[in-house]
This record gives structure tokens, sequence and C-alpha cells, in this order.
């Protein structure tokens, strides 16, 4: 492993949002960076002036960015060009600076898809997305385009259906999700964070031995659905698998090189550990 020093060559990357103090993105890049010894670092820039975030990637020459809360909509009019998918999504959570002209991608859907398919196939597969938010559209998007049979829950009608109609899903409402039979099943809600205790987003019936069951919320760790899960014999993917590979697809896009994961992980990892898990 080279270890750069920093100096006039040094590249800079960063994330946009507000706020940004508790995001994993630094040290996660900056771990891909030195793994792979490329003279580089990333930074969290917290900041409610997206436009400013913009104007600064081009005068200061930062070479890549990941948009975060509440940034993600609110970027793509300031942006030279948005790819098909972000396009799709109605989101940008990625900026790659081409010599000042800047192009939005949304990595999370690749990065919700890499993750499931360590542990299954998606085409032809019954999936149930839980939530109808922002991360739902880049899930369920994602899951249709690799040919899975979606069907969205949400605990707001009009909004689930919206998003159900809008991806080409089937939509059931969460009060109404009893009996609802599945393959995969993804959360996509906050429920399992710390604030809603040991709410489950589904009831706990629906999780059957063989499914597989991942929840995006990673603060625990290990929340109240996926022990659940694993309890009833499903297998269970933590949140920290979609963060890092939306990272890893991140790091691709900006650098050409293929993303340590595993380095990636362990630093997303310890930084959780650093503080207790709890985010
Ligand atoms: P969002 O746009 O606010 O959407 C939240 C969704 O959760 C909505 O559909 C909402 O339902 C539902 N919801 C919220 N509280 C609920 C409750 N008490 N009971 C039932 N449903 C509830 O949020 P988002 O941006 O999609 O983010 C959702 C979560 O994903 C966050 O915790 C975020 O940190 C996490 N995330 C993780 C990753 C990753 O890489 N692992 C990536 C992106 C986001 P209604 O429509 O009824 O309000």
């Amino acid at each position: 492993m080279t270890v750069h020093p920093i100096d006039a060559a040094t590249t800079l990357y960063g994330v946009f949002g507000d706020p940004v103090a508790h995001s994993l993105s630094p040290a996660m890049h900056n771990a891909a960076f030195e793994a792979l010894g490329i003279n580089s670092v990333y930074l969290a820039f917290g900041s409610a002036d997206i436009g400013a975030c913009a104007a600064a990637m081009r005068a200061l020459g930062i070479r890549g960015a990941s948009v975060t809360i509440p940034h993600k909509v609110a970027i793509m009019p300031l942006l030279e060009e948005i790819d098909e998918t972000a396009r799709r999504i109605g989101a940008v959570n990625t900026v790659v600076n081409r010599g000042g002209r800047l192009l939005g991608a949304n990595t999370d859907a690749e990065g919700a898809l890499r993750a499931l398919r360590s542990q299954t196939e998606i085409a032809g597969r019954t999936a149930v997305v839980v939530g109808a938010g922002g991360a739902a559209r880049a899930v369920a998007f994602g899951l249709k385009d690799a040919g899975g049979r979606v069907t969205v829950v949400n605990r707001s009608v009009a909004r689930g259906e919206a998003l159900a109609q809008r991806v080409g899903a089937d939509f059931r409402p969460l009060a109404e999700a009893v009996g609802l039979v599945c393959e995969i099943l993804i959360n996509t809600t906050p429920i399992g964070m710390a604030r809603f205790g040991d709410a489950l987003p589904v009831p706990a019936a629906l999780l059957q031995p063989g499914m597989v069951v991942m929840d995006i919320v990673y603060t625990p760790l290990k929340t109240p659905l996926l022990a659940a899960a694993a309890a009833r014999g499903c297998r269970t993917i933590p949140g920290t698998a979609m963060f890092v590979l939306q990272g890893a697809r991140q790091f691709e896009l900006w650098t050409g090189r293929a993303a340590p994961t595993d380095i990636m992980t362990d630093a997303v990892n310890a930084a959780l550990a650093a503080r207790g898990g709890a985010g």
C-alpha cells in the first residue's frame, strides 16, 4: 500500500449535504484512495447552498462529489449532463467533473442491486420494496430493470401508488401487507433507526424461511428487521452493503479503477464501531 503525502498534485473529492457531520463517505473513500495509492483526498462539505457547491467544483477543480440530503434533486438543473439512470430516478447522488463540465449520476440503484446479487438472482423473483421515498425509488427502478417482479408497500397510499405507477410495479398499502408472499424484501423506510425502538417496518409474519431480506438502514448495523429475519430463517443483507456498493460505483465513475470494496467495507464498519454503531 502506498500512502501519498498531500502535495500540489493532490486532487479533491467530497460530499455536499446539510448536515454531513456523520457521513461515513470520507472514511470509505479515503481508505479506497489510500489502498490504491491514489493521490486524492475526500472531505465532507456541509453547505446549505448547492449552487455555490457546484460553482466551487468548477472553480477549484473538485474532481467528484457525492450529493446527499437535501440537495439530490436541487443539484440537477446545475449540471451540464445527467445520465439516464439518474434522470429516471429523478435524483443525483454523484457528480463527476469532466474538465469543468459536471455530469450527474445516481449509484443507489446499482448499489442495491450489487448488494442483493451477493445473495440472490433478481430476474423473475418477487420483490417487495417497503417505503416510497427517494431511496425506494432508486431500489424499485433497479429491481424492475433487473427483471424483478416488484410490489411497493407503503404507509401513505398516494405516495406508494405514485411510485408503483412510475416504476411499473404493483402497490399494496402497508396496512394490508399481511399475507403478501415474496422472495426478496427490502426496507427503505427509516424504521430500524434507534429512535423507532424495536419496531419492524412490516409484520414479522411476512418473513418466511429462505427469503432474502435487506435493510438499507445501517445505524444500527443489526436492525430489528434483520434480527427478526435471521431468527425466522431468512438470509439477511445489512444496510452497509448497499452503502459501500453505491460508493464503489462512485469510485469507479471518478477514477476509472475497480473499487477495493473489502477495504471500503472495513473502513465503514470501523467508523461505525468507533461511534458505537449508533450513528
Ligand atoms: P424519505 O424520502 O423520507 O422516505 C421515507 C419513506 O419511509 C416514506 O415512504 C415514508 O412513508 C416511510 N416512513 C417513514 N416513517 C415511517 C413510519 N413511521 N411508518 C411507516 N412508514 C414510514 O427517505 P429516504 O431518503 O428514502 O431514506 C430512507 C432511509 O434510507 C433513511 O434511513 C436513509 O438513511 C436510508 N438510506 C440508506 C442508503 C444506503 O446506502 N444504505 C441510501 C439512501 C438512504 P410515507 O410515504 O407514508 O411518509
